[in-house]
This record gives structure tokens, sequence and C-alpha cells, in this order.
């Protein structure tokens, strides 16, 4: 049965401009896997993209996705089962989720994976040392989970790979220089043999003469690059349109089902049937401040996120305005991010956190998480904290010299590399703050200096025995997975001892919502009766996830992206 389908703008008397069996919103990784599938159907396919870059924030993303159980993963050698993988996801989720939806997404997600390895140019390695993100939990896994894309050459897309949206700085060396996930791991983690995998990828790059002449672009994409590169590729391949510059607007429905979309194209209304369906691909609604004051926990900023622009919810409220339900519109892919000056303006802190020689805290001075915990956790941890003590909002990261000396940090990279007379002077206290006492730090970042004091000598203690008998930082496989190495007893754990000592602003920040329209396990957006509303699905942030609350593990916004995209395909083509 179809839910009654509220009418959106007018359908019958204007005639269409354009006519598909399938109109794809959005290009990110959900919307290109979605456009590729459905095309491989036999549907004509187009994909409208508002900016005039595509790729949105799966460009500029890690491309990791999360796909327990997959060919990969057997090939390297998992021990893994559909069981342990539900259970896991039933606890994480604890349930804020449909069964019947994540095992649609446990039964594809491994589909989907082989689908695109074998017929497009998107290729993956399992990642056999990336713990699921709470290894607590019934069911998880140490690794070979999470999947790294496997680099792609940019020469292949032409002039297209001018329009594609370009990796964020900081998951490039010197701000040029592409890695892997699993380069970035060895060369942060000082694992043996990064100093030479660090020269090794930069030779390759200043070495690349004919590109550097073309581009300061490393033609060697990784990542989400590599990942939406390989997409794009696809997608030229097959000759599959994509409209930059084409906003989806609203959608046109009658009282039975979708027909089409109208959309803004370089600055003209236009209308496009869709004789099977539209997929609404087209992210969140993080830079949609009266979005966020609506629905996600206060203070919220759009300023905070670390996206694209053009998310701005366009498509949850296209939805709504036909009748559709929505879910879990107070949670986010949370992430810490500090403030950059410059093009980037914010950066994600993904790992630093873990690594030993820092230590986060309130406006107390006190300690309120295990700083190594997953990104989204620490977010929940800032609310919850800042509910019970007022003193959370904005966080302060501290550490000392001896970790500046060592490692990255936000937009600094180790002092050894980049010491802080090279950086800006305008950076200094307002993308971090630096004093020789800790005394003489709080009273910068208005943090009580009793509180900051004691917290130091205890995480000086916990250094000493290896054990943070508060937070348990490194105590579990995620913890450690960004620790170093070569610190013991605990590798995410060392005295902040050394002066000066520093600290960055940290802000509840993220990397994209998710909370969106509701969907079943194929992806058809329910109507406020709970029926499918026929000729609409949606994937990505656009819908509510079906991760809930929780990120199981890196990949867990990607693999639900794609494996709904490649499920909506397939159920739209009657397969
Ligand atoms: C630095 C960083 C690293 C990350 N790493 C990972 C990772 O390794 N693994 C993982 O799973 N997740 C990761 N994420 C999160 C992940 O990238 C996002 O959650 C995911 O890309 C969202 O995909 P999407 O298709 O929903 O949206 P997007 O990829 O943002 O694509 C949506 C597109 O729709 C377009 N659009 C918006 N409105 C309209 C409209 N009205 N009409 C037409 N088009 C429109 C946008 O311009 C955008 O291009 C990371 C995020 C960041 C910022």
């Amino acid at each position: 049965m179809s839910s009654g389908v509220r009418p959106g703008a007018p359908a019958r008397e204007a005639k269409w401009d354009h006519e598909f069996d399938v109109i794809v919103v959005g290009s990110g990784s959900g919307g290109m896997t979605a456009a590729i599938v459905a095309h491989d159907l036999g549907q004509s396919v187009v994909v409208l993209e508002k900016s005039d870059q595509y790729g949105g924030t799966s460009a500029i993303s890690g491309g990791g996705v999360w796909v327990p159980c997959n060919h990969l993963a057997s090939a390297a050698g998992a021990k893994d089962s559909h069981d342990d993988a539900l259970t896991y996801m039933k606890a994480a989720t604890r349930g804020m989720v449909s069964e019947a939806r994540m095992l649609a997404y446990l039964e594809h997600a491994p589909r989907m994976l082989r689908y695109l390895e074998e017929k497009t140019w998107l290729k993956y390695r399992a990642m056999a040392n990336y713990s699921d993100y709470y290894p607590a939990l019934p069911g998880s896994k140490s690794g070979n989970r999470t999947m790294d894309p496997l680099p792609f050459d940019a020469s292949k897309l032409g002039e297209e790979f001018a329009r594609m949206r370009p990796p964020q700085p900081g998951t490039l060396i010197g701000g040029r220089v592409t890695m892997t996930a699993g380069e970035a791991h060895t060369i942060l983690c000082k694992e043996r043999g990064w100093l030479m995998l660090f020269m090794r990828r930069m030779a390759r790059y200043w070495l690349d003469i004919p590109w550097r002449l073309r581009s300061k672009r490393d033609r060697r994409l990784t990542l989400g690059s590599s990942m939406i590169g390989s997409l794009r590729r696809s997608m030229m391949d097959r000759r599959i349109p994509l409209w930059l510059n084409t906003s989806l607007e609203s959608i046109v429905a009658d009282a039975r089902r979708i027909e089409g979309i109208v959309a803004n194209q370089d600055g003209k209304s236009i209308r496009i049937a869709a004789r099977r369906g539209v997929i609404l691909a087209a992210g969140g609604f993080e830079h949609n401040q009266a979005m966020r004051d609506e629905y996600l926990p206060k203070p919220t900023q759009a300023e905070w996120t670390v996206t694209p622009t053009s998310n701005t919810g366009d498509a949850i409220r296209a939805g709504q305005g036909v009748g559709a339900q929505v879910a879990l519109m107070d949670h986010a892919w949370w992430a810490p991010t500090v403030f950059v000056m410059g093009r980037e303006k914010r950066r994600a802190l993904f790992v630093e956190r873990n690594l030993p020689g820092c230590v986060m805290v309130n406006r107390l001075g006190r300690r309120f998480v295990d700083e190594a915990a997953p990104y989204s956790e620490i977010v929940y941890a800032m609310y919850a904290d800042d509910e019970k003590h007022h003193a959370n909002m904005p966080a302060w990261l501290v550490f000392d010299a001896d970790f500046r000396r060592k490692y990255p940090c936000g937009p600094l990279l180790p002092a050894m590399a980049r010491p802080d007379k090279a950086l800006p002077s305008a950076w200094l206290g307002k993308v971090y703050f630096k004093a020789d006492t800790l005394d003489a730090l709080a009273a910068q970042i208005e943090v009580d200096a009793n509180g900051l004091r004691e917290t130091v000598a205890r995480m000086n203690q916990y250094a000493a025995s290896g054990e943070d008998k508060e937070f348990g930082k490194g105590s579990n496989t995620f913890d450690r997975y960004y620790g170093d190495v070569n610190v013991k007893p605990n590798p995410c754990l060392a005295p902040i001892a050394k002066p000066p000592f520093y600290a960055m602003r940290i802000d509840a920040g993220d990397i994209g919502t998710k909370g969106g329209l509701l969907t079943d396990e194929y992806a058809r957006v329910l109507g406020q009766d709970g029926n499918p509303i026929a000729g609409l699905y949606a994937t990505g942030n656009t819908s509510a996830s079906v991760m809930g609350p929780s990120y199981p593990g890196a990949g867990s916004t990607l693999g639900p992206a794609m494996t709904f995209g490649y499920i909506a395909a397939h159920h739209l083509a009657g397969v």
C-alpha cells in the first residue's frame, strides 16, 4: 500500500522540460552509486548537483566504508559473521532503528561493494587492524570491517577533474600530497618505515613534473577523492549526465505518486519528469542554521561543521513538503572541530586526541570524556557535560611542547616540521593559545587554573602507570589504533609537563547531520501514515541513518549511503 502523497508543486498543467526514468538529486557517493546501478539496470538517469563542483562531503571524506562480511574481508582471512555484525549493530543502535533496515544493510552492503569492485573503477582494501568504534559491545571486531579505497589516477577524469570538489588540506601532507588511510596511519603513529614512506610520497608528488605543470593537486587520488573520482569516471563511461549548478527546489506529486521535480538551473526554473522515481541523495542540513536551531541540541552553529556549504537540507524539506516523515533529527555525525583561518575555516579532530600527551577539559579544567573515544561520542559527551555543569561549549584540548613537537594537531603540523615561528602570527590567540605555565594558559582561555593543574597532575600519574583511572584512555583497541606505538606502557598517554603549554578550542561540530527522511528497507521514503510514498527514495544524510545515534565503525556513513542507493536503484527498476 502506498502513502497518500501530499501534493507538491502543481503537476499536470505544466509540461516537462526533461524526462528521465530516474532523477538522482546530489552527487555524493550515495547518489553516484544509485545512478550507476540504475543505469546498469536499464534506466535512463540524470544526476543533479546544486553546487558548481561534484562530490559533496563524500569527496572530502576518508572514503572508508564499513561493510561487515564482504569478499575482501573474507579474502583477508577475517573471522566475522552476519550474526556478530547484527548483534553489534543492534547494541550500537539501542532500539532506535528497525531490524528490517539493519538486515537490509547487512545483506546488501557486501553485494554493493562487490558490484562496484566488479563493474566500476572503484576498488577497496580491507583494513586489517582498524577496530570497530565500540570494542566493548558484543559482536564488535578489531579489524576488517572498514574498507579503504585504493588510489585512482586523476588523469583518467580528463577535464572533469577540475570540477571535482578538492580534498581538505588536513588530509594531505603539507596541504598537497595525498595518502591512503593506511599510509596516514603509518606516518601519524610512527610505525616502522614511516619516514621512508613519507619521503617516497613526497618524491613521487614533486617528481611528477608533467602533472605538476598541469595542476597543484596530486594526480594520485586517495580517500574520498579516489572514491568520487572512480565513481565519476564510471558515470562518464556510461554517459550518465551530471548537471552542476542544478538545485532541487520541490517535488511534483499527484495524489498517488511522485511525478518529477522542479529544479533551479543556473537561475532558471526547470521541470523534470521521473517515470520511475526520484532518489534524494542531497546530504544533510548542517549548513542550515534555522534547521539546526529547530532540531539539534543547543548551542549549535552552522559554522562548526566541516562539510560543503551547499548541504542545507533542501531535499529533507522537499520530502516533508510531500508528506514524508522524518526521524533522528536531533542527531548528527558529531565530531569535535577546531577553527582554522583562511579558505578552510574548520577542521575535525579525528585522531589527534588519541595521541599521548594531551587532555581535554571543560571550563572547570576538568576532564569529561576519554579523549580517544570515537569523534561522535566526544560531542555527545560535551553536550552531556554541559547539561550537568554548564561549563562546556567550548571544551579545550591542552598539550605540551613535546606533543606539539612530535604530532600534528588540526592545522598545526608537528613543530619539528613547522615550528611556531613559521606559523602565521594571526593564528596565536585564535587558532591556538600558548603560555609558559599552565596557570597562564588557563587565564588566557578562561579555564579554572586549579582544576587544570590538578587534571594535568593526574594525567601525568596515569601516563607513568599506563592506566587512566577515570576514563580509560588507551584501554581498548580503538583508542590504541591511533596511539604512538613507540610510547610505553600506554601508547595514548604521556606526561604533559614540558613548557610551553598549548590549547586549542574545541566546538561541538559535525561531519554531517544524520537525521532525515524516514525510509524502509527498500530505501523508500515513508509518509506520515507509515506507508511508502510511491516513487520517492532517499539515501545518505538526506535519510534517517540506519546507524541510529551510533557510529559503529569508520565508514558507517558512506557504507549506508552507497548501499541504500544500490537498494533504491534495484527497487525502482523492479529487480
Ligand atoms: C573530513 C571528513 C572525513 C570523513 N570520512 C568518512 C569516512 O571515511 N567514512 C564515512 O563513512 N564517512 C566519512 N565522512 C562522512 C561522510 O563523508 C558523509 O556523511 C557523507 O559523504 C554524506 O554523503 P551524502 O551523499 O549524504 O552527502 P554529500 O556527499 O554531502 O553529497 C550531497 C550532495 O548533494 C548536493 N545538494 C545539496 N542540496 C542539493 C539540492 N537542492 N539539489 C541538488 N544537489 C544538492 C550537495 O551539494 C552535495 O554535493 C567524513 C566526513 C568528513 C567531513
